[in-house]
């Protein structure tokens, strides 16, 4: 069973101090039970003396009337059984006593459906012959209630003691366990991605130290992170400048061998890779840039222009695809605060993807519109699809559908920018596809006034 720290502390607590308390509450009221008990005995016994001496004489002249012994009973507060020598019944203050037993009861006994507390003493007379004896008991109600009064306060006390100490633990846990919450919450936010996340050192000393250990742990993690990126955004831009220059020189080249077919297959193979080469560049250097905090390319953009170019610069892919490129975008959106470059390249990604997942015949949709707080872009095609299980994996990176597509081609980045580019706006990105009718992904961008900065 997994209990949380604060319960097992508090369990802990209570259990032992029910115990504790329990136990010295149980003995506490055995103890008063036991002297309210004797005491009541010596007094009864004090009492049957006293009426023993009065009764005397009167009963060596068997002058006792019941109204006497009432008397008796009155005073002392005790039922009173005046017996004769053979201990049978002469007078009683009680009419329910006529079948008295043979032998003089003391202390305890039961009678009828309870119990008894009984003394019973010799009467003797001047030359010390016994003449009988009194038996003064009263019912054990009467002996236990000041004793029941005393339990009922114990009782009460223990459970103001329990209930004070649950809530005292109560806090004292809480107060152990909060530095832990914050820690697991703080850890989890690093494992999220939320690197600059610290904690505030606070608490018991080995909290404290686990704190200032996890904060130097995250510096660590953050400033490596960091590094990478740096190394991977500087690689991607040390490589622009060669791959440019290659292609210049492969295009010059191209013009030279226009009229040898083999070397001109040869030489636009080697084209199509390096513009693979520099697609992914440009991806790796967007990747690396969506990160840096701060973003100091955004501004307040019309996304609709931004999307009429793309459609442009696509609109020969989808056509030699053998594609209908269908657009429903309105000639101006509300603005929103963005990198247009950034967003820009997610969008080309997802009409390439459209483009190249789709086969001829088929259509790619490009569709835009506005809501109260958002600008919604739409990318749809009646392509291959994407079969559920591999939904929510195309957003990460380098994941590529298996055996999905017309050729080895792509990377696995794709998505990966247009998630990172989008969310880096404030906005999400989803997608629905059904395998052998199409795909839609849907990017929704908030507008200036809500825009995250
Ligand atoms: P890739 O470079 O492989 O296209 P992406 O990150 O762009 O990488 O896409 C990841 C995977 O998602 C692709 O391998 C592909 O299988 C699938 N995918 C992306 N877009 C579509 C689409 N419009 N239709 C069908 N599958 C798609």
């Amino acid at each position: 069973m997994r209990t949380s720290l604060r319960w097992q502390i508090l369990g802990l607590y209570l259990g032992l101090l029910v115990l504790g308390v329990g136990g010295l509450a149980a003995w506490s009221g055995y103890q008063l039970k036991r002297s309210a008990e004797e005491r009541a005995y010596h007094e009864l016994v004090a009492k049957a003396l006293i009426v023993a001496a009065v009764v005397q004489e009167p009963l060596e002249h068997h002058r006792l009337p019941q109204a006497v012994v009432a008397g008796y009973a009155r005073s002392t507060g005790a039922r009173v059984v005046v017996l004769d020598r053979r201990l049978r019944v002469l007078a009683s203050s009680e009419p329910a006593v006529s079948s008295h037993p043979t032998v003089p009861r003391q202390g305890w006994g039961v009678e009828g459906s309870g119990r008894r507390l009984y003394a019973t003493v010799p009467v003797a007379d001047e030359d010390g012959r016994a003449r009988g004896a009194v038996e003064l008991s009263v019912p054990e109600a009467a002996v236990l209630a000041p004793v029941r009064t005393a339990w009922a306060a114990l009782a009460a006390a223990g459970v103001v003691v329990v209930g004070t100490v649950a809530v005292a633990t109560s806090l004292l846990a809480a107060w152990i366990t909060r530095p832990l919450r914050l820690l697991t919450d703080a850890a989890d936010a690093v494992a999220a991605g939320r690197l600059s996340q610290r904690v505030r050192v606070e608490g018991a000393e080995e909290v404290r130290r686990l704190g200032s250990s996890f904060n130097r742990m995250a510096e660590q993690v953050e400033a490596m992170v960091a590094q990478q990126r740096a190394f991977a955004a500087r690689a991607a831009h040390e490589l622009r400048s060669p791959l440019a220059s290659v292609r210049l020189r492969l295009e010059v080249l191209r013009d030279k061998v226009a009229r040898d077919p083999v070397a001109l297959e040869f030489v636009d193979d080697t084209l199509r890779v390096l513009d693979r080469l520099r697609r992914l560049t440009d991806h790796l250097l967007v990747l690396a840039a969506v990160q840096e905090t701060g973003a100091p390319q955004r501004r307040p953009v019309d996304l609709a222009p931004v999307l009429y170019e793309l459609v442009e610069e696509v609109s020969a892919l989808a056509a030699d695809a053998g594609l209908r490129l269908e657009v429903d975008v309105p000639p101006h959106l509300p603005e929103v605060l963005a990198d247009p470059e950034q967003i820009g390249l997610a969008v080309r990604n997802l009409l390439d993807n459209a483009i190249k997942y789709t086969a001829a015949g088929g259509r790619v949709t490009v569709r835009a519109s506005a809501s109260d707080r958002s600008v919604e872009l739409v990318v749809a095609d009646t392509g291959v699809g994407i079969a559920p299980e591999h939904l929510p994996k195309v957003f990460d990176r380098f994941y590529r559908v298996p055996a999905a597509g017309r050729g080895p081609e792509g990377s696995g980045l794709g998505l990966a920018l247009v998630r990172e580019v989008v969310e880096a706006h404030g906005g999400r990105v989803d997608v629905r596809s059904t395998p052998g009718a199409g795909t839609e992904f849907r990017v929704r961008l908030p507008r200036e006034a809500s825009a995250v900065p």
